[in-house]
């Protein structure tokens, strides 16, 4: 199954000339979720080729306008394209609040569901899963409420080595097998190992988006051992006051963690306008963390 992610935004803040406010796109299988919605995540789901139509789910960090200022505008479209599937959006408190006033004031009625679900912003909580996923709440410290969240793949069914099946297995027995059972006999007896005719699956992936925060160690513990960490860097470490003071992290702290946390990879993003130049980040990240790259407008990666 497909496991990737798009970067549409890596702006903190105010935009700046090619860079835009934050919004990525995690795609498992033939779903796309969207997580934060920046102004302006319409234009660059069109220029990316991405169908809003296969957004089922959209999840909210925080209600800075910088994270969902876009939503409106990609909710407006959606409804004038004639969606009729719901639409499942995560997000604080008061996001519904927001959305419902200018819907009541634009007198737009949308055509499909809008099923919204206040997250608590503050626990580490399962609050999704469908077929594909089971995504967890990840509490940022900012200066107001404020989550990430884990993205986990389900684990995979046993795949069938063929070759050592019995012929006469039914479907049912083909299903239990894929689910790590043996086919039993009308008495309970063994007809078929599990072990003899499956082989052990690829590990299950995760993905975990942490959003604005003053950098937090107790992080680390909820996401360890992740294959792909994103973590805001919106400063430079020679501004570290600055980003205590304003509840965000640096370029090194986000790397501290990704160490911390044993990761595979980092992603860093949201960065500042006051950086025209973004190698003086990715070089201060990669000194303490090798495997980290830049979520910079249009990457995307493998998980
Ligand atoms: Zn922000
Ligand atoms: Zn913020």
């Amino acid at each position: 199954m497909e496991f990737e992610l798009k970067i549409l935004g890596s702006a903190s803040a105010t935009p700046f000339l090619d860079r835009h406010h934050t919004a990525q796109v995690l795609t498992a299988g033939s779903t796309h979720y969207l997580i934060d919605c920046g102004e302006g995540t319409q234009r660059r789901l069109l220029e990316h080729k991405i169908r809003h139509q296969r957004i089922r789910t959209v999840f909210i960090s925080h209600l800075h306008g910088d994270h969902f200022f876009g939503l409106f505008g990609l909710l407006g479209t959606m409804h004038l394209h004639g969606r009729t599937e719901p639409l499942r959006l995560f997000g604080p408190a008061g996001l519904d609040e927001v959305l419902t006033t200018q819907f009541r004031h634009s007198h737009t009625q949308l055509n499909f569901e809008l099923e919204f679900t206040a997250v608590d912003t503050e626990q580490f909580a399962e609050v999704f899963d469908d077929a594909q996923v089971t995504v967890h709440t990840l509490p940022m410290r900012h200066r107001i409420p404020c989550c990430g969240y884990l993205f986990r793949e389900k684990p995979r069914r046993r795949p069938l080595l063929k070759d050592k099946l019995p012929a006469d297995l039914t479907p049912a027995q083909l299903t239990a097998l894929t689910r790590g059972e043996d086919v039993l006999d009308a008495d309970g007896q063994v007809l078929v190992r599990n072990a003899d005719v499956t082989t052990t699956p690829r590990p299950p992936r995760a993905y975990a988006y942490c959003s604005d925060t003053l950098y937090t160690e107790s992080l680390a513990e909820l996401v360890h051992g992740v294959d792909l960490l994103y973590h805001e860097a919106t400063f430079l470490d020679d501004m570290r006051e600055r980003a205590a003071s304003t509840h965000h992290s640096t370029a090194r702290q986000a790397a501290q963690l990704a160490r911390r946390a044993n990761v595979q990879r980092l992603l860093i993003g949201h960065f500042s306008s006051r950086y025209r130049d973004l190698a003086p980040l990715l070089a201060e990240a990669k000194t303490v963390f090798d495997w980290t790259e830049l979520a910079t407008e249009g990457l995307t990666v493998a998980i």
